[in-house]
């Protein structure tokens, strides 16, 4: 069954008796030659077990599993369910579970599933949802080796922006903490039913085994990079006023004392920077003199 077909795809979905769901960010590819690279992205190892978040038709899972030992795919549409099944009924190694992906344990999941197997993320994900989905998956420290996600395109900009860039933002600082991002190609809106507004691009992220620095607070290098873009048009100085209990010309010294310029922007810092930074505001919160 060519799952990228259009005509297809309709035929399945009628048969169904389902329609797209808009609300859930159903826009299912149909180019085999993008389904096939996502799925040639998603991992090194054959051994991998791929997570992938809503398969919708089973377009990309049918080409991961071809390729890894096994695929767990999260679909919150429950009519859905039945056509997956139908789909993916040549593979035995796959699992659908219907839910939330917002809500699913993932930690039992991957425990039960991978087996102490290398595990990935990949998926075409829904946009509407697409940095808490991200978000949750980094935060919760989860044992995965990649992650890698179609998106919208100026998304995946802002991702893999560098320090300095005008798409360089608090969720850039943050993903720099948790791994290294690469924007590795766009796909145009014709290559998905129905097509979305805008273009997308697939992104994937090496998670780091150790994060590059660690800091001597998470919580106040989070508080740090979110206030220092709160208000873009302001100097770090200015934006960090109330991130920490230090009053101006000592929050000052501090950033100029990292090598940073008095009037520097948030924009100019790398995660590395904001991590050396968020220590010294502990540090001289904790032990002032
Ligand atoms: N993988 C398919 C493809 O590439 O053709 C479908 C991708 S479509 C952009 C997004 C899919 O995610 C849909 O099947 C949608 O129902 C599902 N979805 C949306 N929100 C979800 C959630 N919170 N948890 C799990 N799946 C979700």
């Amino acid at each position: 069954m060519e799952l990228t077909s259009p005509s297809v795809i309709r035929a399945l979905m009628s048969e169904a008796g389902i329609t797209f769901r808009k609300e859930f960010g159903q826009n299912f590819l149909t180019s085999r030659d993008v389904v096939a690279r996502i799925a040639d992205s998603a991992a090194e190892s054959e051994d991998t077990v791929i997570l992938e978040i809503g398969p919708g038709i089973g377009t990309l899972t049918q080409e991961l599993c071809e390729r890894y030992r096994k695929v767990v795919a999260i679909e919150i549409d429950r009519g859905l369910i039945p056509l997956l099944g139908k789909t993916l009924a040549p593979y035995d190694n796959v699992t659908v579970i219907e839910g939330d992906v917002m809500k699913v344990d993932l930690r039992a999941l991957i425990e039960r599933e991978a087996e102490g197997h290398p595990v990935a993320v990949c998926a075409n994900l829904p946009y509407y949802i697409t940095t808490p989905i991200l978000m949750r998956l980094l935060e919760a420290r989860l044992p995965l080796t990649s992650i890698t996600v179609m998106i919208q395109s100026e998304v995946a900009d802002r991702l893999a922006a560098a320090a300095g860039s005008a798409e360089y933002g608090a969720i850039t600082a943050v993903l720099g903490y948790y791994g290294k991002v690469s924007r590795l190609f766009t796909v145009s809106a014709g290559c998905f039913l129905p097509p979305p507004k805008v273009s997308s691009a697939v992104v994937r992220i090496d998670l780091y085994k150790e994060p590059p620095a660690v800091p001597r607070s998470e919580a106040l290098l989070f508080r740090v990079i979110h206030a220092a873009f709160a208000q873009r048009r302001k100097t770090l100085v200015n934006a960090l006023s109330g991130v920490a209990p230090l009053d101006k010309a000592t929050l000052l010294s501090l950033i100029t004392s990292q090598g940073h310029s008095p009037t520097v922007r948030g924009e100019c810092l790398s995660t590395r920077d904001f991590i050396a930074l968020a220590d010294a505001i502990d540090e001289k919160t904790k032990r002032p003199q």
